[in-house]
């Protein structure tokens, strides 16, 4: 690949960085922002109105076409602009898993007049999506799921129960996997639907985590009644629809952007006194400090593989997860390491005090979820295994078996 722009490509560029700097300001090195309810309507608030001044300004959405409110662009242009982007102050987080994964799964699947009504609204950010796939009996084997759709005339009724929804509090709408044949093996008998999360008989109860704040939650469905017409792809096909959104969630959150990396730690490296002398001359904290560079560098180049399967047009392969192996043990552990050099001070995560204001430990808090979300390290490591590298398959004895025949089927 050429790593350099091609003349039409830095046009862009330029042009892009000129809109950023008239409407955002300059990152400045700080903690992420805190969803603590009270704050949660103020990031809302912020993240809708960049979300729809990005839209007037044809940013938003890049690759989707014009007529459903996106740039008419190519990947190369989203690329580009979602690395100038991250140079600047700009809140999209809410929208991450609405755009990345659930509406490009409505367009995709979903009827036309739902296409209609949701994309524009979605891309302008005025209404926020969220992903209700897994649940206590379905996570990494997702096909295990148990919440049930039946038929009852033209509608459909959702009974069960999901977990860890992000952001389910405030969103608008959802997009569901859902068993409707247990008499078949488990992943022939599912169909996707999308809802409306402030419909009657959905309950979204947030779940408290250890950093005090609730990004996730759980959704409990007691006889939730949908018309047919929310159902995304043809009844039993719900796996198919669904390995659209989980390729998309492999894109979305494959690159562990906007965590603190090698220079952070080399300011606070540079900034923190040891017995010995600064931190910065001590080998043990220089070798460590060497090891995340080479896995950034590492890690960059390798995702410019990902890019330049874009830029041909391609969709990048299973490939990409080696991106989100590395990244997400480096950012746990670069987070501990800077904790362990604040010493006593490593436990103290106050905005004003800590350095980064933070950051270090609001990094620390978040990462062993990010070693889960969107495919656990293992699940990761299996999907290398088997579709890069082609080594024997795990073994799978429940595959073919009617659902309703497998123990935890019943
Ligand atoms: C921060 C965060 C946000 C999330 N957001 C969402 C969301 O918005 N929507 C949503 O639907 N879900 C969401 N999830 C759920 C996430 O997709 C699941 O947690 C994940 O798929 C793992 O499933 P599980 O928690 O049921 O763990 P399990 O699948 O029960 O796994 C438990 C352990 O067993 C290991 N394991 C399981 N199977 C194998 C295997 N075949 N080989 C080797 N090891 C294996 C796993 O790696 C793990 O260590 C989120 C999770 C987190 C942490």
């Amino acid at each position: 690949m050429d790593f350099n722009d091609t003349p039409e490509e830095a046009a862009y560029r330029a042009q892009v960085r000129g809109w950023l700097d008239n409407n955002a300001k300059p990152k400045v090195a700080q903690a992420r922002a805190n969803k603590a309810p009270g704050r949660l309507e103020e990031i809302i608030k912020k993240s809708k109105e960049w979300q729809a001044k990005k839209a007037d300004a044809g940013y938003a959405c890049i690759t989707w076409p014009k007529e459903w409110g996106g740039g008419g662009g190519t990947s190369i242009q989203n690329v580009i602009y979602s690395q100038e982007e991250a140079k600047y102050q700009a809140p999209a987080g809410i929208f991450t898993i609405g755009l990345g994964m659930c509406i490009p799964t409505l367009m995709t699947w979903g009827p036309e007049d739902a296409k209609k009504r949701h994309v524009g609204p979605a891309v302008r950010g005025e209404e926020i999506w969220c992903q209700l796939f897994s649940e206590p009996a379905g996570g990494s084997d997702l096909a295990g799921l148990r919440t049930k759709a039946e038929k009852d005339g033209d509608d459909w009724v959702i009974n069960g129960q999901k977990v860890w929804t992000s952001g389910a509090h405030y969103s608008d709408y959802g997009i569901i996997v859902t068993r409707t044949d247990p008499n078949v093996p488990k992943h022939k008998g599912l169909t996707m639907f999308y809802i409306d999360m402030k419909a009657p008989g959905v309950e979204v109860r947030p779940i408290k985590q250890m950093s005090g704040e609730s990004d996730f939650n759980e959704v409990f469905f007691t006889d939730l009644r949908i018309p047919d017409s929310q159902r995304l792809g043809d009844v039993g096909n719900g796996w198919k629809v669904a390995l659209t959104t989980l390729m998309n969630e492999r894109l979305a959150v494959g690159g562990g952007a906007g965590a603190a990396d090698y220079d952070e730690l080399l300011t606070l490296a540079r900034d923190t006194e040891l017995e010995d002398g600064p931190a910065l001359k001590n080998g043990a904290v220089r070798e460590k400090i060497a090891d995340w560079y080479v896995q950034s560098q590492g890690l960059k180049y390798t995702k410019f593989r990902t890019l330049t399967a874009l830029s041909k047009g391609e969709t990048p392969g299973p490939e990409s997860s080696i991106g989100k192996i590395v990244s997400a043990p480096k950012m746990q552990d670069l987070a501990s390491f800077a904790m362990d050099l604040q010493s006593m001070g490593g436990i103290v995560r106050d905005r004003k005090l800590s350095p980064l204001g933070g950051g270090f430990q609001d990094q620390w808090f978040g990462a062993a979820g990010y070693r889960i979300a969107g495919g656990t390290d293992e699940i990761l490591r299996n999907i290398v295994a088997e579709r890069v590298l082609g080594l024997p398959q795990d073994i799978r004895v429940d595959k073919t078996a009617p659902f309703n025949e497998l123990p935890r089927g019943k």
